[in-house]
Order: C-alpha cells, then structure tokens, then sequence
C-alpha cells in the first residue's frame, strides 16, 4: 500500500506495519539483492523471481522491481523479455583478460597524472574513499564483501577523476570491472590485500610522486587479476 504525501511517496511495510520512506525502503532492497549477488548467494546466471524475493525480504513488488532495474543498469541483472530476470552470468576468461589489458593500459598512466596535480584536497578525497575500506569487523561479511567492492570501484573512480580525463575516466566506469571482477570469488583475501595495495598508492600520491603512483597501480592491478584468476581452474 502506498501513501503519497506533499513531498514523498510513504511504503507500509506489510510485515512490520512501519511505514518508511520509500526512496530509503528501495535502497535498503537494492543493498540486499547487491550483496547476495556480489557474494554469490544469487548464483551468476541463475533466475530471479520477484515473488521469491518478496518473500525473503518481505517487501512488496514494486521496491524490488525498482531495485532490480538500478541492477540491470549496472550490468549486474539481465530482464529478458517475458521471461523476467537473471543474474548476469559470470564473465569469461576471455573477457577478464580483456577487461585486465585495459585496465592496465590506463589506470597506471592515469594514476601518474593524477600524482603530478595532486593536492591537499584531493588526497584527502582519496584518503576518505579508501578509508571507507574498513578491514574486518563484526558486520555481515557479505555485506562488508559487497560494501568493499562499491568503495573499491569509486576510489578508482576518484583516481581517473583526479586524472583529467573523461573519457579514460566513462570507458572504465562504462565496464562496472568492480562489480564483475569481485564476483568471481567471494574470499576476504580479495578485499584484504588489495588494502595494502590501495595503501602504497596513496603514499604515492601523498609524495605526489607520479612514477611511484604509476607503480603501485600497476602493482595493484597486476596482482588483483592474479588473486582472482583461480576463479577460472
Ligand atoms: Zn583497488
């Protein structure tokens, strides 16, 4: 049942009878349905059924319906027509490889030119977005898995950003590489090593030292493909 009101629209959540805002209900669903995806819960290519998760997460259709359509744009769900949706099937090694040799194509260059404008303000940007990266803690460790590869996708982001070149910056945000390359292994090895590297990359910009920036991404990304590519044996 919806309410509209003067400035939002109003969910009763049918289980709890409380009513909340829906844009905070839709977010809610679309973290929960992100998470079990990101870790695997939601299998790489099986169905999704919108009954079934109204079910588990005892909301109603039209929050997981919205959740479902922010997925599909992230390339993580497929809707095919009258047959409904699915989760993304995982990429291939062919793909991986690709979507690798790009990456190193253009986020060391990147990150060297990032390094040589860098300052007190962006580093403290930097700084906050790796930051968010927190290491393990009590919480839900899909969640954190999930969590850790959203801020692990904008501290790159950020980087490319700081680089100054928008182009550079759409083609890899264009590939949602995050959400497909974490997908392939949900292991806290992933997340907790690439912290380290994300460490060595921000003492580089800190120094404002593009040859060391341009390194440690370099390092960093080489070894990320290298933790990951298991994922194919
Ligand atoms: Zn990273």
């Amino acid at each position: 049942m919806q309410v509209t009101n003067a400035s939002n629209v109003r969910e009763v959540d049918p289980a709890s009878g409380r009513i909340q805002r829906s844009n905070s209900l839709v977010e809610d669903v679309y973290e929960a349905i992100f998470a079990q995806l990101m870790s695997l819960k939601i299998a790489p290519g099986s169905r999704i059924t919108v009954d079934s998760l109204v079910k588990e997460l005892e909301v109603s259709h039209t929050p997981i319906r919205e959740a479902l359509g922010r997925l599909e744009g992230e390339g993580l769900v497929l809707k095919t027509h009258l047959i409904g949706y699915r989760a993304a099937p995982q990429i291939t090694r062919r793909r991986f490889d690709e979507l690798y040799e790009l990456r190193l194509l253009l986020e060391p260059h990147a990150a060297a030119k990032a390094a040589a404008s860098m300052d007190e303000a962006k580093l403290a940007v930097l700084e906050e977005s790796a930051g968010g990266m927190a290491r393990r803690d009590g919480k839900d460790e899909r969640l954190r898995y999930s969590n850790f590869a959203r801020q692990d996708a904008i501290f790159h982001d950020r980087i490319m950003e700081f680089a100054n070149n928008e182009l550079v910056r759409e083609t890899l945000a264009f590939q949602h590489t995050h959400f497909h390359i974490f997908r392939l292994m949900f292991h806290s090895r992933v997340t907790e090593e690439a912290l380290d590297e994300h460490q060595a990359i921000l003492a580089a910009f800190a120094a404002s030292d593009p040859a060391a920036a341009e390194q440690a991404m370099r390092r960093h990304i080489e070894h990320s493909r290298d933790r990951l590519l298991p994922a194919f044996d």
